[in-house]
């Protein structure tokens, strides 16, 4: 294994590899406008992937209309697939969720979600990769 190998995917490969928007999404944090994405509406059953790195983060059973617009979940897949840190950006107080194996924003998650977690998980469609069960 040579010292490239190692490291993550560069900026070049992933612009040729995502869409214009996927990369504004994962790379620079981007929002996708509200009621546009390609998964908000879906209800199939699947997994959510990262679109970046393939790891799986969001199970379709955990997943909710919120109204928000975005594609939304009470549940990351599990407990260690996304991360969240503080986000002071755009004059708010609120927690980023990123993928814990690449470090994709995904979106953000608020506290007025449905029980048993209280979460939503409001999540791009376009750092969404869907894989559809059999
Ligand atoms: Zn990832």
């Amino acid at each position: 294994m040579t010292e490239d190998d190692k490291r993550p995917p560069g900026e070049d490969d992933l612009r040729a590899r995502l869409s214009a928007e996927q990369f504004q999404v994962t790379q620079n944090k981007g929002t996708e406008r509200a009621f546009t994405g390609r998964y908000l509406h879906n209800k199939d059953l699947g997994v959510y992937t990262c679109v970046v790195c393939d790891a799986e983060l969001f199970a379709s059973d955990t997943k909710y209309d919120s109204g928000s617009g975005w594609p939304s979940f009470w549940l990351p897949l599990a407990g260690d697939s996304v991360v969240t840190h503080r986000d002071v950006s755009h004059g708010m107080v609120r927690t980023e969720v990123t993928c814990a194996h690449c470090g994709a924003h995904l979106g953000h998650v608020f506290q007025d979600g449905p029980q048993p977690t209280g979460l939503r998980y409001c999540v791009n469609s376009a750092a969404l990769e869907f894989k559809k069960q059999d």
